[in-house]
Order: C-alpha cells, then structure tokens, then sequence
C-alpha cells in the first residue's frame, strides 16, 4: 500500500525538497548536516561569514547531543530516565530547571490537546516496541497488557512540577517526550542563532523544521511530502520565525502479518492511529507545533479541527488513509498543492460537523506559482 520508507532517503527527499524550490543563488550560503535524533539535521545559514555560522553550529551541535541524552526516552542513563525511574518508585526527584520548563510546557500541550498528546503513554509505547533503536518486529502486544495500561491512565496531569521538583500520583506515568522533543530542541537551536544575531537560517530535522528570516530576499519554501510516495505533495512559503512538523505513520511503524501499526499511540485505547497518514502543522512555535501534530493524528479525522483550535493551531493541513486531505481555512491561503488530492476537505473551526466539501481540478504534477482554485460544493 504504501512505499517502503528508509529514515534517510525521507531526509534526504526533505534536504532535496528544500533545494529544489528555493531560489537558485546559494553563494553564501553555509551547509552543515548534523546526525542527532536518529534523523539528519541540515542547518543552512545565509548572509553570514563562514567561521560565525561554523561556531554556531558547533554550538547547536554540543546542545543536541546534549539534549539528546538528557531528554531520551529509552536509554536510562540521562534526566528523563532518572524521572521515570523515580515515578517508578514512587519517589520524588530534582531536575534541571530546562527539564522541569519542558515538562510543565508538554503538560500544558497535554492539557489543551485533550490528553491526546500525552507523553505520559511510555509505558504502552514501549510495549508496543517503540523503545528501541531498532524499528520494532514481533507481536503487537497482547490486549490484556495494553487494557493494563489503559486502566493505569498514565497522564501527565498526574505530575506535580513545583519548582524543579517533580513528582508523580501515578505510578504508571512513564515520560516520552518523542512526541515534541525534536520541536523543543529546533526552538533552542533557533535561540542559539537568534542569541548570535543570525537572521536567516533553516533547520530542518527530516522535514520538521524552523526557519529564520528569509532565503535572499524570497521566503523559505518548503515541501510538504505525500505520505504515499517520496515527492512533494504541497509547498508553504515560510513567514520568518515560522516552524513546520509533520507526524505520520510512514517512517516508524512495526509490521506484523502484513499490517502496519503507526509508532503514535492513541491514550485513549493504547493503540495506534488508524485514519490519519500525515499531520503537518505550521505554528511560530516549534515545540507547539510538534506536539499538536502529533495530537491531530491521534485526534482523526473527526475530531482533528476542534483540537486545532484546542491548541491554537490555525494552520494545519492533514491526509487520511485514503489520500483525502483536510485543512483549516488559513492553510488553504497558505499552501501550493503539488499533485492531485482525490479530495480537499476544508473544515471550518467553528463547524466542525458541517464539513464543507471542495472539489478542485488542476494539472497533475506540475508546482504552480498560485493557490489552486477551490470551488465550494455543499456536501
Ligand atoms: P514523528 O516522529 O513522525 O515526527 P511525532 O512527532 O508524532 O512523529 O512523534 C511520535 C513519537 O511520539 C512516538 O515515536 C512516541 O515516542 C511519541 N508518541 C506516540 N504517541 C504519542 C501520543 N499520543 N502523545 C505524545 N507522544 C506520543
Ligand atoms: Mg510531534
């Protein structure tokens, strides 16, 4: 059904889809790519001497690594493994004051997402296999272990963060900040470069990205992949200081007897998300926009809209199995479709129910320079 994915050639085609439809004089430009995450991370910075942008990305590179460590999910040996292993516990335990500022962020994001970004889920996401570097082979778990942790209801709202204290009512809470921690990390890379007075950059961690300024003096553009195939389904030009994340079910799965299961777990069932392949987000905020991506897949085609405007999302473009894309009014203003959705659903914040239904025909294939025509057809 859908083409087999390999992390690099995604990062790859995300790197490409930036250079392809940017404008073509990059003389100045200063091109690092750094491994972290398990993904590739291209920096790009414009208009600055070599040795500045050099010294900022060395920067940007020591707080990854560091971050990585300190914010892993799985590895046991950093900050966030001493939380879990604390909540395990039962114990309260100190964190760095970044640690405890994330946590309360992602325990707000929670809050507002109606509990459906919830990295307190780590305990069902390990069982599904998601715990390891490894993409996951075996079993899905069995239903008996996931009602288990369903019935634990691990969220974050359990935690209480006074100070940089931090401590659990429940001791099923186990924090998995996969779901945010690459925005999180982008929005402190951007600080770093805003802090030595760059302006124009791109960091772009296989298609999640935050930009700053512009690219010459055209915005950034940026591709936004069809999860069915590697090209570009839509394009965005990027107002300065904005951030784009993309969840979707095509690059981390486990497949079991010919089924895919999504690496995003609905807390509601401890399952994986079924209907939404793909959930980009367009914020001024990296860490919110993650996060809410992650939060409109699990929310689903039912409900996605309502949450977006939970989160403060206005722009936010989604693709079901079916290849059926759906988006708010400001994404449709915003977006360049690339190829032919089957169909274009946009759904108004306010009436969600009454989902307004938009036919539109164009030419297969070619990028244009113009919003494609919508024509409005009441369902
Ligand atoms: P991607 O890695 O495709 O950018 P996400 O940003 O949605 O996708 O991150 C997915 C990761 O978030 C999973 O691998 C897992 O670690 C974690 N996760 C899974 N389900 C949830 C959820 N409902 N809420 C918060 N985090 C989740
Ligand atoms: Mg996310």
């Amino acid at each position: 059904m859908y083409q087999r994915p390999f992390i690099l050639a995604a990062c790859l085609l995300a790197l490409f889809g930036l250079s392809f439809l940017r404008a073509p004089n990059h003389n100045e430009d200063y091109r690092e790519t750094l491994y972290v995450f398990g993904t590739l991370v291209e920096i790009e910075i414009r208009g600055e001497p070599a040795e500045s942008a050099r010294a900022a990305v060395a920067e940007i590179s020591r707080e990854f690594e560091r971050v990585h460590v300190a914010w892993h999910a799985w590895h046991q040996g950093g900050e966030l493994g001493a939380v879990n292993q604390a909540i395990a516990r039962g114990k309260q335990i100190e964190v760095s004051p970044e640690l405890a500022n994330l946590l309360k962020t992602a325990q707000n994001l929670s809050k507002e997402s109606e509990e459906l970004f919830e990295p307190a889920i780590g305990g069902v996401i390990a069982a599904w296999g998601f715990h390891a570097d490894e993409p996951p082979s075996g079993k899905p778990p069995s239903a008996d272990t996931i009602a288990t942790w369903v019935a634990a209801r691990p969220r974050l709202a359990d935690l209480t963060i006074d100070g940089s204290t931090i401590r659990s009512s429940n001791k099923a809470v186990r924090i998995d900040l996969g779901g945010v921690a690459k925005g999180a990390a982008l929005d402190l890379a951007a600080d770093i470069l805003k802090r030595r007075g760059i302006e124009n950059a791109v960091l772009n961690a296989g298609g999640d990205l935050n930009v700053l300024g512009k690219y010459a003096a055209r915005p950034w553009n940026v591709a936004i992949r069809d999860p069915f195939g590697w090209q570009a389904v839509a394009s965005v030009e990027m107002r300065p200081g904005e951030a784009l994340y993309t969840s979707g079910n095509y690059e981390r799965y486990l497949e079991y007897d010919g089924e895919r299961f999504s690496h995003i777990i609905d807390p509601r069932t401890g399952r994986p998300v079924t209907d939404i392949v793909s959930a980009s987000v367009l914020h001024t905020v990296g860490t919110r926009a993650d996060a809410a991506a992650t939060a409109l897949s699990v929310a689903g085609v039912k409900d996605w809209s309502r949450i977006a405007e939970r989160m403060n999302v206005d722009l936010a473009l989604l693709i079901d199995g079916k290849g059926k894309v759906y988006l708010t009014p400001g994404m449709a203003k915003r977006v360049k479709f690339h190829v032919t959705p089957t169909n274009v659903i946009v759904v108004e914040p306010t009436k969600q129910l009454a989902l307004a239904r938009h036919a539109f025909v164009r030419s297969v294939g070619k990028p244009t320079n113009t919003n494609p025509t919508i024509e409005k057809n009441q369902q």
